[in-house]
């Protein structure tokens, strides 16, 4: 067994003077103990008690390169030199926005900003004073952030069973400390259900300023979108005057250079984009129509923010664009084959040891679940599966030198290479046993 005994004592301290003992509270799921690191290259991070893993956690999702590419630190770096930001405009601030209107199709213009919550809030701004309307659409099992005014927790599938006008009026607060009146404009319902979308749209058509979702449910099951639904949702929307939005905080220049929306041929009135844009430097934006972005323009809608444009987040949203278009995009096929190659692995895996498992794998983002039902296709499944195992296994793959989220997801960067995937493969296989004996 590995000893973690050094970021055990450094968690101590922390909690000392960090509230929570971790930057962000997702972070502190982490068993045996939330991890300190000591550096990281490329796809292998090392802690503070010397272990080394192969990394799919990639900071939760925004090092598409991986760790110090040296490509991509050397531009930022550059950046740095100059004067890391001004409050002034700068051609970088041109440079990326163009940039992102050529490989986002719904792009016509963009807003630059921070973090995905940030973009998120901007993007439902716009809706809102676009139509002149105030509630939002979202689905069970999205995120979109953590700001008062989207943020819910997620009731038990014999809950959502049950709920009829309780979905529309009563949708559960995130966190305590959210204001009661926050989540009032906002109506929950299950996703990949047409009906259930169409028949609400149509009842308060009137009240609604936008739908907004994830193209891919990543953040519970990487579940697909069914065929027809999105398009279903971009008719509905455009029918009833409501704004549609595509959230692509996870699938923006993952899943192709253009995101979901390009892949699938989507063309949504706002599209929010972050994690990979900036590389592990805080980077977002808000990309859409220029009518909606005009509301900026006339000066309807304040956008505001003291680091947006900085030439430090500048510098990383080119340096990954950069790196991800070169050859065509050629990076992109290599990221789905190696997450194809590890996905098909560990089904192959779930097999030998004949364990329960789905795993869904779009491009290069795959979640792994312990679960009976042969394939997991809605909220209400993926809700069945067995968290807790799960768990587990994230702790024996510390054990074993893979740093995977205890939560299911894994990333696959442009720089992990098929031996770490047989290597990982082979941990995978160790830790079946070990689960078995456990
Ligand atoms: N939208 C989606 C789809 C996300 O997955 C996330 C983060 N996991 C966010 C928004 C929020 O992004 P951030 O953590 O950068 O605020």
């Amino acid at each position: 067994m590995r000893s973690y005994e050094k970021s055990r004592g450094k968690l101590t301290e922390a909690r000392q003077v960090l509230a929570g003992g971790v930057a962000s509270t997702l972070r502190g799921s982490m068993k045996p103990t939330p991890l300190y690191a000591e550096s990281a290259s490329g796809v292998i991070v090392k802690d503070m008690d010397g272990n080394q893993y192969i990394d799919y956690l990639l900071a939760y999702g925004p090092l598409i390169l991986g760790h110090a590419h040296a490509g991509f630190n050397e531009k930022v770096s550059r950046a740095m030199a100059k004067g890391i930001t001004y409050g002034l405009q700068h051609d970088g601030e041109i440079e990326l926005a163009r940039r992102l209107t050529e490989l986002l199709p719904c792009a016509d213009k963009v807003a630059l900003s921070g973090s995905g919550t940030e973009a998120v809030m901007l993007a439902l701004r716009l809706s809102r004073a676009f139509t002149g309307k105030r509630k939002i659409v979202r689905f069970h099992g999205h995120y979109h952030g953590w700001s008062d005014s989207i943020f819910t927790s997620f009731p038990s599938p014999d809950m959502m069973q049950t709920a009829t006008s309780a979905e529309v009026d009563n949708v559960p607060p995130g966190t305590k400390g959210q204001s009661e009146l926050s989540l009032r404009d906002v109506i929950l319902l299950p996703w990949n259900d047409p009906e259930k979308l169409e028949s609400t749209l149509r009842a308060h058509a009137g009240d609604i300023a936008a739908v907004i979702s994830e193209p891919v449910m990543c953040n519970s099951g990487c579940i697909m979108p069914h065929p027809g639904y999105l398009e279903k949702m971009r008719e509905l929307t455009r029918e009833l005057n409501i704004v549609f939005i595509l959230d692509e905080v996870i699938t923006g220049f993952r899943l192709s250079p253009g995101g979901a929306h390009d892949r699938f041929g989507i063309m949504p009135d706002l599209v929010t984009v972050g994690k990979a844009l900036g590389g592990g430097i805080a980077l977002s934006a808000v990309g859409g129509r220029k009518d909606i972005l005009g509301l900026i323009d006339s000066e309807q809608v304040s956008h505001l923010g003291t680091l947006n444009g900085n030439g430090v987040a500048m510098a990383a949203g080119m340096a990954v664009l950069d790196h991800l278009t070169e050859n065509g995009g050629a990076v992109f096929g290599k990221m789905e084959h190696t997450a194809i190659r590890l996905a098909n692995g560990i089904r192959d895996l779930f097999g030998k040891h004949g364990i329960s498992g789905v795993v869904n794998q779009i491009g290069p983002v795959f979640h792994m679940m312990f679960i009976r039902e042969a394939a997991v296709t809605h909220f209400d499944t993926f809700q069945k599966r067995d968290a807790a195992k799960y768990a587990k296994f994230a702790e024996l793959m510390l054990d074993e030198g893979v740093l995977v989220r205890p939560n299911g997801l894994w990333y696959i960067s442009a720089v992990h290479e098929p031996e770490h995937i047989e290597a990982t493969l082979t941990a995978i296989d160790l830790v079946f046993f070990r689960l078995k004996e456990a």
